[in-house]
């Protein structure tokens, strides 16, 4: 083989990985199962608005990381995006997370910061010293009982489908409330979406010459002539898919959530008035809907058509595409032995939120690829 690497998945973390060894001087091979390359970043252009859709759900780029924006900057520039999120609970919007304004629009009130948080403080009592048993009683713990039952309570059963009386405590550590104003999703100081899209963005990062993607290939596919019995020993090999997999689920499948989404182009120059709508309650059978056109405001996108996307999240089947990790106890001690065996992989080196079970912003894929490069590949 003409490779001095092999990287397997061409998400944010196959792709810095394949940049930087490049651009070292080694010869990388790529492979991804899809049929483009992107991992879950990929986005297109539905082809009779011409409006940015992300496939696999709305992408937001925000870090702290100098080093990942530094690095993000040398393959796009980013507009002045700013996110903020909006829920509708009763047939009411409110502003998220939850802020003074969601506060004072809910308890019909003008309470001041020390006011609101003297009053969410109270209402957090309610269960005294009592270690939360559920996520219902954390959630109560955590922001009070009319807050957590009209904003969390309903939408999170519809994402894990699952009563919270059912789910445990540990699925939700933190709740922010913010005392101001301030409703900006992301406390970052770097937030923005790739200018020209984040397909051009993932393609500049594949272009070089000592890099070679090869789509449509995958890993396990004993009929293509790059694959797992063939490589692994001959060459090294960064492996971003899932880890269960990788073993052949010798302990056991680790679970996922995913997302269904359902995009329909509307007769309309603006649908919801902004980017991501939430719906809280449990009588709408879908989380969120996203609209793609306002994350593009400064772009000439046609003023009479727009998309959106409706977002309903269940459990992964094995055909499914793993989006979220469920992390139960029994998980977690499958990924304990999945751990000790991908210690005893010779030059084989897990990445990646597939590769690791675990949720990772683009800006931590693209960060844990950067460490793996100068700790391990270098
Ligand atoms: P992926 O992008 O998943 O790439 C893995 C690649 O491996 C895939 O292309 C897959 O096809 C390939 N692969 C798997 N198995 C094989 C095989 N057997 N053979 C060959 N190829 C294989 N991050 C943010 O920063 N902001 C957001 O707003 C945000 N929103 C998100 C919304 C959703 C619904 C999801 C699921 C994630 C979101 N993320 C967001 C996270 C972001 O998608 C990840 O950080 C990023 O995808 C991680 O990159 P990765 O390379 O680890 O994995």
């Amino acid at each position: 083989m003409n490779a001095d690497l092999v990287v397997v998945g061409t998400g944010f973390f196959g792709l810095t990985v394949a940049e930087r060894m490049a651009s070292a001087g080694r010869r990388v091979l790529m492979i991804d199962r899809r049929e483009h390359l992107g991992g879950n970043a990929y986005s297109e252009d539905e082809p009779t608005t011409g409006i940015e859709v992300h496939r696999y759900g709305a992408h937001l780029f925000h870090t702290a990381n100098e080093r990942v924006w530094e690095y993000a900057n040398r393959f796009t520039d980013f507009t002045s995006y700013t996110h903020r999120v909006y829920t509708t609970h009763r047939g009411e919007v409110f502003p998220m997370p939850i802020n003074l304004g969601t506060i004072n629009q809910f308890f019909r009130s003008a309470y001041g910061p020390e006011a609101a948080r003297a009053l969410i403080r109270e209402q957090a009592a309610e269960l005294g010293d009592k270690n939360p048993e559920n996520l219902d009683e954390q959630g109560v713990r955590l922001i009070g009982r009319p807050l957590y039952e009209a904003f969390i309570r309903e939408y999170t059963a519809k994402q894990w489908q699952t009563d919270p009386r059912d789910l445990p405590a540990s699925v939700i550590s933190r709740l922010p409330v913010r005392y101001t104003y301030d409703n900006r999703y992301f406390n970052d100081p770097h937030q923005g979406l790739p200018v020209d899209g984040y397909t051009a963005w993932l393609e500049r990062m594949a272009d070089h010459p000592n890099i070679e993607v090869r789509l449509g290939t995958d890993f396990f596919d004993t009929s293509q002539p790059v694959h797992q019995r063939a490589v692994v020993g001959q060459v090294p090999v960064v492996y971003t898919g899932p880890v269960d997999r990788y073993f052949d689920y010798a302990e056991g499948e680790l679970s996922w959530r995913t997302l269904d989404f359902d995009t329909e182009v509307l007769d309309v120059g603006d649908f919801q008035g902004t980017s991501v709508m939430n719906y809280a309650d449990a009588e709408v059978p879908y989380t969120r809907i996203h609209e793609f056109r306002h994350f593009h405001p400064e772009r000439d996108y046609p003023s009479d058509r727009t998309v959106i996307m409706r977002e309903y999240s269940r459990f992964a089947e094995r055909q499914d595409e793993p989006y979220y990790p469920v992390n139960t106890p029994e998980d977690r001690e499958r990924l304990r032995r999945y751990r000790a065996l991908m210690d005893g992989e010779q030059d084989v080196h897990f990445g990646g939120r597939l590769g690791t079970y675990q949720y990772l912003d683009m800006h931590m894929a693209i960060g844990s690829a950067l460490s793996m490069v100068d700790n391990k590949l270098s």
